[in-house]
């Protein structure tokens, strides 16, 4: 499955110790193979996990049972609580953010197409989505403003930490050393390797 849209769910419950291994015992009993979502952000009310954590659902690339209508062209992340009753915490907002901004890099899935459950009518509005998969369900939660949430996504930074600092020290000694090869971009080229930010990482990585 490639997927195209990340739609986020509330698991809308509100008790404690909610997690991946919980909601798998409920989808089993529902008759499915197992947890529909592919990821579960735990909120502050689980005894020995942490506010925040992400655990994995369902692999990546294995279809989920989320959001009828685009289950075979979507990741569903749940964020453990009840969204109609209490927003998200903290914790949960900031590994959701970085999460989405991971899968949205790694699927080339524009921020448009992370939406909350409930939008799903506006894919139909659009003629994006047979007109029989609307739904009525108000997830992830009327306390979840999934614009304010898209804004939050949009100002994350590239995470830095994918980065492998040597290969990319040698990238920019390669551009220093070979920019008399393209004459018309080396005006350019030289801003670049001038650049304030470029200069702070070489003599950090240096
Ligand atoms: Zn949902």
């Amino acid at each position: 499955m490639t997927p195209e849209y990340i739609v986020i769910h509330t698991a809308a419950f509100k008790g404690s110790n909610c997690d991946a291994s919980r909601i798998d015992e409920w989808h089993k009993a529902r008759g499915w193979s197992g947890i529909g979502y592919h990821f579960v952000i735990l909120n502050d009310k689980h005894d020995s996990k942490p506010d925040g954590k992400v655990e994995v659902g369902r692999v990546e690339n294995v279809v989920g049972a989320h959001t009828l209508g685009i289950n075979s062209k979507s990741l569903g992340i749940c964020c453990v609580g009840h969204g109609d009753h209490s927003d998200f915490t903290e914790a949960q907002y900031s590994s959701l953010e970085t999460l989405v901004h991971q899968l949205m890099q790694k699927y080339a899935i524009s921020l448009n197409n992370v939406i909350g459950h409930r939008e799903i009518n506006d894919l139909i509005q659009k003629g994006l989505v047979e007109p029989n998969y609307r739904t009525t369900k108000t997830c992830p939660g009327i306390k979840i403003d999934m614009n304010k949430l898209r804004e939050k996504i949009g100002k994350c930074q590239d995470d830095v930490s994918l980065v492998d600092p040597a290969k990319l020290s040698e990238a920019i000694q390669l551009i220093r050393t070979h920019r008399t090869y393209f004459n018309n971009a080396r005006d350019e080229l030289d801003q670049f390797l001038n650049h304030p930010e470029v200069i702070e990482f070489l003599e950090e990585t240096s």
